[in-house]
């Protein structure tokens, strides 16, 4: 649900100083910048086109051309990413747009004009790869999905929902603040104050532009509604709405927005409705209530803060420690200092990358596993001898209201069903790996030893209770850590 390219990008926009420098030769410099995001662009098309043609030549997708199609399309993200560092901390970029090209101070356009260059690469790269994606979900001719134009229509109308409160954010931030009141930006709270706030009202808004921007529709009134709002009800959920998400049959996903109930929805798209039974269903939707009832989302902005802070406080460290260095050599500290700047700009783009793979991918996988079990429970009928398993929701009449407690094992089974169901309709094999919610296969196999053993449950529950605490923990010593450095750099 969270955006990632689209965040590291806005961090290696606005989060790094970029060098102030402009290019000794500005239409070289675009030339570069062009042939960059060329190069991005002719790898989605080479991608898509290939796993096209392998799907033709066959009749159908193998599982290692699937393979191949997901970890290419990986790696065209990160090269995106990369392209794109370098085009804003290697290139001279900014330096166009603000001094060549005369934007500096204006509100938006510069920083319209600073992301560009990644929103029109990954554009591109959606385009390339769409061809591809078409091929694996091997969709009919006649089928809506397969017309480009519609496709990365609704892929922008999507992302742009993401997108549009962020923007809104650093607009507020970068320059009607400034505007207003000059002097705040020297504020030492400056910075945190900021972060916090308008993380904060993103988070709370970001559902209303969901629900703007992205093609739903409520959910009729029917049995599988009904049987929705019983779980709802089980668990204590509240939500605004349960909304159908129409993506022309083209993505089997579920997800849930907003940490307010009063702005918050569920969504389930076409697909998904139309490719898997109720229960099914049901399962994925207690998934979804399990990462609201885990507060994984508050959780996950803490940690994104917290890592923005972190590279900030990074930053004036950086700073400090080449004014100390400066103090004590000889040597003249100016010219090699565009190397310099490179070589750091670099050091620190990889030292949140590698943030980002390692903590990120393990704390996400962990979330996955929780609301997972939590869909399980969801759908378990709690009787301790289950078999023979009783269906609550489906039956007719009067439902005991029992809460949502343990996993029976029919209820481990229809959760595991609902999870291969979806690998199998996105065309993704269940052995492939994933960063953020860990392979199919796994998932399926740690909840067969739940459901073997249910007495685990809760070692399972304290251990990512622990990894989380710990985790914060962390956080906050360092960025204790980081602000001492930077006190003891200021006062030296
Ligand atoms: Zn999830
Ligand atoms: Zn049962």
């Amino acid at each position: 649900m969270i955006p990632i390219p689209l965040l590291l990008a806005l961090l290696l926009a606005f989060g790094i100083d970029a060098p102030a420098g402009p290019p000794r030769d500005a239409t070289g410099a675009l030339a570069w910048i062009a042939a960059a995001m060329g190069g991005v662009a002719a790898s989605a098309f080479a991608l898509g086109l290939w796993t096209a043609w392998k799907v033709r030549r066959k009749g159908f997708a193998t599982s290692r051309t699937r393979r191949a199609f997901g970890i290419g399309s990986r790696l065209i993200a990160l090269a995106t990413l990369v392209a794109f560092g370098w085009i804003v901390h290697g290139s001279g970029w900014p330096a166009i747009v603000l001094d060549a090209w005369g934007w500096r101070g204006s509100i938006l356009v510069d920083d319209a004009l600073m992301l560009a260059p990644f929103l029109a690469m990954q554009l591109l790269a959606w385009w390339g790869l769409f061809y591809g994606e078409r091929a694996v979900m091997g969709l009919p001719a006649s089928h809506a999905g397969r017309r480009v134009a519609r496709h990365l229509y609704l892929k922008e109308r999507q992302s742009i929902a993401l997108v549009l409160p962020v923007v809104l954010i650093f607009v507020v931030r970068n320059d009607v603040i400034d505007r207003l009141w000059p002097a705040w930006r020297y504020h030492p709270w400056a910075e945190p104050l900021e972060l916090a706030a308008l993380g904060s009202l993103v988070l709370a808004v970001s559902p209303l532009f969901i629900r703007l921007a992205w093609p739903t529709r409520s959910l009729a009134d029917g049995p599988l509604r009904h049987r929705l709002e019983a779980i709802a009800g089980r668990s204590g959920f509240r939500c605004s709405d349960i909304r159908v998400w129409d993506t022309d049959h083209m993505m089997v996903n579920a997800c849930v927005t907003g940490v307010l109930p009063r702005f918050r929805y569920v969504l389930l798209s076409d697909a998904l409705i139309d490719g898997m039974t109720p229960s099914e269903i049901a399962a994925v939707f207690g998934h979804e209530i399990g990462h609201v009832a885990h507060r994984h989302l508050p959780y996950f902005l803490f940690f994104l803060m917290g890592v923005m802070m972190l590279v900030t406080a990074a930053s004036d460290a950086f700073v400090g420690l080449e004014d100390w260095v400066a103090g004590l050599t000889t040597v003249d500290p100016t010219s090699p200092a565009a190397l310099r700047d490179a070589a750091e700009g670099l050091a620190l783009v990889a030292a949140i990358g590698v943030l980002f793979w390692t903590v990120f991918g393990a704390l996400s996988r962990r979330f996955e596993r929780q609301a997972d079990v939590y869909g399980c429970k969801a759908v378990s009928c709690g009787s301790p001898d289950c078999p023979p398993h009783f269906d609550y929701e489906g039956a007719a009449g009067d439902e005991p209201r029992r809460p949502i407690a343990a996993v029976c094992p029919v209820g481990v089974r229809i959760f595991a069903d609902a999870l291969a169901a979806v690998a199998r309709l996105n065309g993704i094999p269940a052995d492939a790996r994933s960063w953020r919610h860990g392979s199919i296969a796994s998932r399926i196999k740690f909840l067969a030893d739940l459901a073997e053993s249910p007495a685990r449950e809760p070692a399972f529950q304290r251990q990512v209770r622990r990894f989380r605490l710990g985790l914060a923990a962390g956080m906050v010593a360092a960025l204790g850590l980081a602000g001492a450095a930077s006190w003891i750099g200021a006062m030296g």
